[in-house]
């Protein structure tokens, strides 16, 4: 989806109306129109998901990635129950990050052994559910495994276990860091021979190693780079290993654009890089190992629109506002309050005139309806003069949408979601 000039430079992204559609100037999702869609969902604010974008998405991957490479899909970053269903008929495995993940994960058919079970903090009666469930367990801790232990002799179940390691060095360009440093996630990576040794002790069947140490990066040498730091430092763990490494979870973090500034990730890079240590490292020194790549975002995030209706058109002080139904309780992400050091607008556009109106675009402010400054959609955005009753919609939001927002704050209802 990325295009590459004679330079090697990936362009700006084509997302938005570009990625997803235009039938006589209005945006298309799934090939139709958003007006006729608002209609369909019986109101807004609503999401759209379309479903061929996401399997096209998983496609390219595949294409890029060695086929034996496997993938994953992390539920948390979009668990709407048809999301999941199209995602598990598509990718290889599921991870899920809490026990209401993993039922989720579950009732899709996807075998319980393509099920892996992360996060800190597993109480005893998660990991007793997994264990019933025959999913595997990535460890984050000394108690987690005695607990886990514990779970499995009191249900005559063999527990599964994978060790999730906290790497001895943070991934360079990642939007949100979750290794290297001292970390709430995974055992350090110089605590994991002993507990690897006391896990050969316990009746917890190990497996292997995972690690996942950022997330939302666009940059292919860093994340390579990461890559190649991750495959060393397993292959060297598992020296201390009570039994061979046969699951390598390698992470992922695979980031898309939420801005022009933002270039594309080239995923070409990624998979020769990925091509070359299953040939070298892997083959010689874990050669019982499959590989996994678990990606959220980059498989749903821009597949999703949310739609959002102007209910009233203000001016103060010379700046124009467009108040719209939806806002931070639908979609936090957009309004920069989840987790960006720098808030930037998302895409976004008049649905239902997506191309500058007969008088040029008028500069906007787009802001939701909750009762707070934070609930800001756009700042200064160029858009067509817009009326209440316009649709607004706003891109890149198939990820860490609904599930990932504030949806009680003001009392507002939740939005709908569809997938098309
Ligand atoms: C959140 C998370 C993911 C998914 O991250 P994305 O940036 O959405 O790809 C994958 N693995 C783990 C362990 C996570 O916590």
């Amino acid at each position: 989806m990325s295009a590459v000039d004679e330079l090697g430079v990936t362009a700006a992204a084509p997302y938005g109306p570009a990625l997803h559609g235009v039938a006589g100037g209005e945006l298309t999702i799934g090939g139709i129109p958003a007006g006729l869609l608002a209609e369909r969902a019986g109101g807004t604010p609503f999401f759209a998901y379309d479903r061929a974008l996401i399997a096209a998405r998983v496609a390219e991957v595949r294409a890029a990635l060695p086929g034996a490479v496997e993938l994953s899909y992390a539920v948390k970053a979009n668990p709407m129950p048809a999301v999941l269903h199209c995602l598990s008929t598509l990718v290889d495995g599921l991870d899920v990050a809490s026990a209401g993940e993993m039922l989720a994960a579950l009732d899709t058919g996807v075998p319980p052994a393509r099920i892996a079970f992360a996060g800190p903090g597993k109480t005893a009666a998660e990991l007793r559910q997994a264990v019933a469930a025959g999913v595997l367990v990535e460890l984050e801790s000394a108690t987690e495994l005695a607990r886990l232990a514990k779970a499995g002799e009191e249900l005559g179940v063999r527990p599964r276990a994978a060790l999730r390691i906290n790497p001895p060095f943070a991934v360079r360009g990642s939007g949100m860091k979750m290794g290297g440093g001292p970390q709430q996630f995974g055992v350090d990576s110089e605590q994991a021979p002993a507990l690897l040794a006391e896990l050969g002790c316990t009746g917890v069947e190990f497996e292997g190693f995972h690690v996942f140490a950022g997330s939302q990066n666009l940059d292919a040498d860093s994340i390579r780079a990461a890559q190649r730091a991750t495959v060393e430092l397993l292959a060297e763990l598992a020296g201390h290993a009570p039994a061979p490494v046969r699951y390598l979870n390698l992470g992922g973090g695979f980031g898309i654009p939420y801005s022009a500034r933002d270039r594309p990730l080239a995923l070409g890079p990624i998979g020769e890089n990925l091509a070359e240590l299953l040939d070298t490292v892997v083959r010689d020194r874990l050669p019982l190992a499959r590989p996994v790549i678990e990606l959220g975002r980059y498989l749903v995030g821009e597949a999703g629109v949310y739609l959002t209706r102007v209910v009233d058109r203000k001016e103060s002080r010379g700046t124009v506002y467009l108040v719209v139904d939806g806002g931070l309780h639908h979609q936090l992400a957009a309004t920069g309050n989840l987790g960006r050091a720098l808030r930037r607008n998302y895409p976004l556009a008049l649905a239902g005139q997506v191309d500058a109106g007969p008088d040029g675009d008028e500069v906007v402010d787009v802001v939701g309806c909750l009762c707070t400054p934070l609930d800001l959609l756009g700042k200064a955005v160029s858009l067509p003069r817009a009326e209440p009753g316009d649709l607004i919609a706003v891109f890149q939001a198939g990820a860490y949408g609904l599930t990932a927002s504030p949806v009680a704050f003001l009392g507002h209802p939740a939005p709908r979601e569809l997938l098309v």
